[in-house]
């Protein structure tokens, strides 16, 4: 399958080459022509899959060549849980439409709301937001929905877990019933389903990446350290393989910025994302760690959600999430749209319970690769081969879910 058999117009044809994409992902092969067709689309897909460029590629052919939008008018919403991902899927629309006139802005919470009410001021095609700052211009009389031709809710499943679904039904009542509509869930839980019936009409229901597939094509290393030494671990791993790049996952915000001042002591450059931080903070830290001026992103769950970096080489679970379906979120970040990544785990024990959630859910079980020097002081149960560090971990013979494959990462309903 190519970009040229979807029904993209040239000039979008001229940026996919641009990018660099030789074939479409499974969900752009899906959800491009399903666009296209003016369908409202229900798909589900998770973040790394190409699900961005599979929306706003056919959004901007749709809105281009369409009456120019009036003052305070938006002809389309997309609509993200987190303000990093509306930065990047601003971005993106960005980048994506560059061949066509398309005007796109962002506006999220955390910054003026001035300057994005002035943005608004002459109408826009596309603006990318979250569900409160956009409650927030409409409150202020800044934003008109009369001109509304295409929503996207982007990540829906996620907005839900946040707590945005009052927020969501809010706005649904303010947009005009007439249009298109494009959601976008890693799940397709029964909160999911009962949105969906809800605000899209006779929609086409894409499962084509209902797994991720990128998480087979990442290694996954899990090594048992001592709690107390696993930031002494971390340098030594990151001195050792000469990584350069790494996201590095803490379960606390306090952790995080600990982890932060140990690894810039040990000359490594890190910066913290987490949410006790300001949006500028926040920005600078994901462009510094974007353009390789930071080594080490120390992010929260809730922060990471929608960071994108192209071909992230390595992602370290510093602490095993509490929930285990943020193993896969985490570890999806990367090894994307088809590239090998690695993802290590240093885990502690006292987080065996966590392990084994984890295990249930990925459908394998990890063999405990100990880092030389690094032996925990309590015996773990490991098969460890100390030259071997980063073999693959064992395949349980048994997947251990009725309907799991091994390595893909479904998650659970929630
Ligand atoms: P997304 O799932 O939209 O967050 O996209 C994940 C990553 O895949 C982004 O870095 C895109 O630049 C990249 N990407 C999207 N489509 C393709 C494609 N067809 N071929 C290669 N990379 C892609």
């Amino acid at each position: 399958m190519s970009f040229g058999s979807l029904g993209l117009c040239d000039e979008l044809l001229k940026t996919v080459i641009e990018q660099g994409y030789k074939t479409p992902s499974p969900v752009q092969v899906a959800a491009i022509p399903a666009v296209l067709s003016q369908r409202d689309v229900m798909a589900v897909a998770q973040t790394g899959t190409g699900k961005t460029a599979g929306f706003t590629l056919p959004m901007v052919q749709l809105l281009f060549g369409g009456p120019s939008a009036k003052a305070q008018c938006v002809r389309a919403l997309v609509i993200t849980p987190t303000r990093e991902l509306a930065a990047q899927v601003a971005s993106s629309v960005q980048n994506y439409s560059r061949h066509l006139d398309i005007s796109t802005a962002a506006a999220f919470g955390g910054v003026r709301i001035e300057p994005q009410i002035n943005q608004l001021q002459a109408g826009l095609d596309v603006l990318v937001t979250t569900p409160g700052r956009l409650l927030d211009l409409y409150n202020q009389k800044a934003i008109l929905f009369d001109q509304l031709e295409i929503l996207v809710l982007d990540e829906a499943d996620r907005m839900l877990d946040m707590g945005f679904i009052d927020d969501i039904r809010r706005i649904q009542t303010l947009l005009p019933s007439k249009r298109q509509t494009l959601m976008f869930s890693a799940t397709f839980s029964t909160t999911i389903k009962l949105l969906a019936k809800g605000m899209l009409d006779n929609p086409l229901v894409l499962e084509v990446a209902a797994t991720n597939n990128s998480i087979d094509t990442i290694k996954q290393v899990m090594h048992p350290v001592d709690k107390a030494r696993k930031s002494e671990a971390l340098i030594h791993l990151i001195k050792k393989n000469k990584w350069h790049q790494l996201l590095v996952f803490s379960g606390t915000k306090h952790g995080a910025d600990s982890l932060v001042l140990q690894l810039e002591k040990a000359g490594v450059s890190a910066v913290s994302i987490h949410a006790n931080r300001t949006q500028h903070a926040r920005t600078a830290a994901l462009d510094g760690f974007r353009n390789g001026n930071i080594m080490a992103l120390v992010a929260t769950d809730v922060a990471s959600r929608g960071i994108d970096v192209n071909q992230l080489p390595c992602v370290v679970n510093f602490d095993l999430p509490y929930v285990a379906e943020d193993y896969v979120h985490r570890i999806g970040r990367t090894g994307r749209a088809g590239n090998s990544g690695l993802a290590v785990s240093l885990y502690s024990d006292d987080e065996s319970k966590r392990l084994t959630a984890i295990e249930h859910l990925v459908g394998r079980k990890f063999k405990l690769e100990i880092i030389p020097g690094f032996a925990p002081s309590l015996k773990a149960p490991t098969n460890s081969s100390e030259d071997d560090e980063y073999g693959n971990f064992e395949a349980d013979p048994k997947p251990r879910h009725k309907g799991q494959s091994q390595g893909r990462g479904r998650r659970g309903g929630r």
